[in-house]
């Protein structure tokens, strides 16, 4: 889905980075990149006008497609974050090639009606339901990538390594087994076999945890994610149990351990980051390690509220994800960022708008290795156009824009979305897949076992 033609916008306003928001901007691309942009411009006859705010596409840096299929299913009854795993192993443990598409292509038509033009999906699901391999080993990630490519948006498969049950080395069991490549070694075998034929896909590669990747495996994960030139993403301290565990088998925290074995580095992306040391924010911050925050899932699991500010001004750059997909709406990842800390502060005013939306974008961008994010010559033309007309956003041109949209904006007010030079969402609705709730129902009704409820 490349394009081999010239497309041009002609945007009422956009948000070109930094402070700066233009009007009349004409934004012309050729090839799937940006090659002109012009402030102050007439429309032209051949320009397609973009009424509302245009920002680049967002970037959804962490993403478990399939946990989309619990949503709803969690909130009575699951006491706390290893209660709602069980409920999760039960989906993973249905899912076949067909149902994990039919699924993540739903999911990822959603994630584009709500704005996102990449995702970066930490992907562990990778054998048959007894743990053995597919004829082709890579089967599943092929699934998840064809699923993106068909809903028309970029994907970094973060292939996931996942090789014991915790941190003392405990055999996977049950529905784990699919996630086991039996070693370091066969797990990068696997990876290295994978080769995604679209131009908007890429490979990367991610630790799942400490719990999950022995110590000895380590120190060849980051070595391989830096031969290749591949993102490393790893979930970090998002419970307190896992940082016990640490400290009491390793004697440190996780953060510690991965900085031992050369993890952290601006390749690395720490998701979660809940419960940090001051040692820890500094050890990721000087290595310029990027920080996904998953505020709506680390609110729902109770995780807690992590260090970003205190991360970001120790260096590291902030994205954003929505995980479990308990909501997929990056506006209100963005803002819960600032919301958080001011009720854990009591301090208003942390992050600019400008700053909450590096994060939405471009930094988000850089953490799952596409040249995208940002308005200007040379970038992938991902964007993303927001209506000002509707009840949440109206009066927005008499003011901040960018703030009013990033602090009161829903998925639902999401009026174009343009990936590699094509439009994919045009008036709220997608292109290719004009009834995404009746797919998502079937979808997650087939994930589940169920027959779809009647209508
Ligand atoms: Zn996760």
């Amino acid at each position: 889905m490349v394009s081999n033609d010239t497309s041009a916008w002609h945007a009422e306003l956009a948000w070109v980075g930094g402070e700066r928001m233009e009007r009349d901007v004409l934004i012309e691309a050729r090839n799937g990149r940006i090659v002109a942009v012009t402030p102050n411009s007439a429309p032209t006859a051949d320009a397609q006008r973009l009424p509302g705010l245009t920002m680049p596409g967002l970037v959804n840096t962490h993403s478990h497609v399939f946990h989309r299929a619990i949503r709803g299913h969690s909130q009575s009854g699951v006491a706390d974050f290893w209660a709602w795993r069980d409920l999760m192993y039960a989906v993973a443990a249905r899912l076949n090639p067909e149902t994990l598409y039919r699924l993540a292509r739903a999911t990822y038509a959603e994630m584009a009606l709500s704005g996102i033009t990449s995702v970066g999906e930490f992907h562990y699901l990778h054998h048959d339901d007894g743990g053995q391999r597919y004829t082709d080993p890579n089967e599943l990630s092929h699934a998840v990538i064809q699923a993106a490519v068909d809903a028309g948006i970029r994907i970094t498969l973060l292939d996931t390594c996942y090789l014991q049950g915790d941190v003392t080395g405990r055999p996977l069991a049950g529905v784990q087994r699919r996630f086991d490549d039996g070693s370091f070694q066969g797990w990068a075998e696997r990876v290295d076999a994978l080769r995604p034929s679209s131009p908007l896909a890429r490979v990367g590669s991610a630790i799942h945890s400490v719990r999950a990747v022995p110590q000895p495996a380590l120190r060849p994960m980051a070595e391989f994610a830096a031969v290749r030139d591949l993102p490393l993403h790893v979930h970090l301290s998002e419970q307190p149990a896992e940082n016990q565990a640490c400290m009491a088998y390793y004697n440190c925290t996780p953060t510690e351990l991965l900085a031992d074995a050369g993890v952290w580095s601006p390749r690395a992306t720490a998701v979660h980051a809940t419960h940090l040391t001051e040692a820890d924010i500094a050890v990721l911050g000087e290595s310029r390690t990027s920080i996904s925050m998953c505020c709506t899932t680390e609110r729902d699991l109770a995780d807690g509220v992590g260090p970003a500010i205190r991360l970001r001004a120790a260096g590291s750059p902030l994205c954003v994800g929505s995980d479990a997909h308990m909501a997929i709406d990056l506006w209100e990842e963005g803002r819960a960022i600032e919301l958080n800390e001011r009720l854990v502060s009591g301090i208003r005013g942390h992050l600019s708008a400008p700053a909450i939306a590096a994060a939405l974008t471009h930094s988000g961008a850089a953490s799952i290795g596409w040249d995208a994010g940002r308005i200007q010559s040379g970038a992938l033309a991902d964007l993303v156009t927001v209506a000002l007309d509707t009840p949440r956003t109206a009066g927005a041109r008499s003011g901040d824009a960018l703030a009013h949209v990033l602090f009161a904006a829903t998925a639902a007010d999401i009026h174009t979305v343009i990936v590699d030079g094509r439009e994919i969402v045009r008036d709220g609705c997608h292109a290719g897949l004009p009834e995404i709730g009746r797919e998502l129902e079937d979808a997650v009704a087939g994930a589940l076992g169920r027959d779809r409820d009647p209508a």
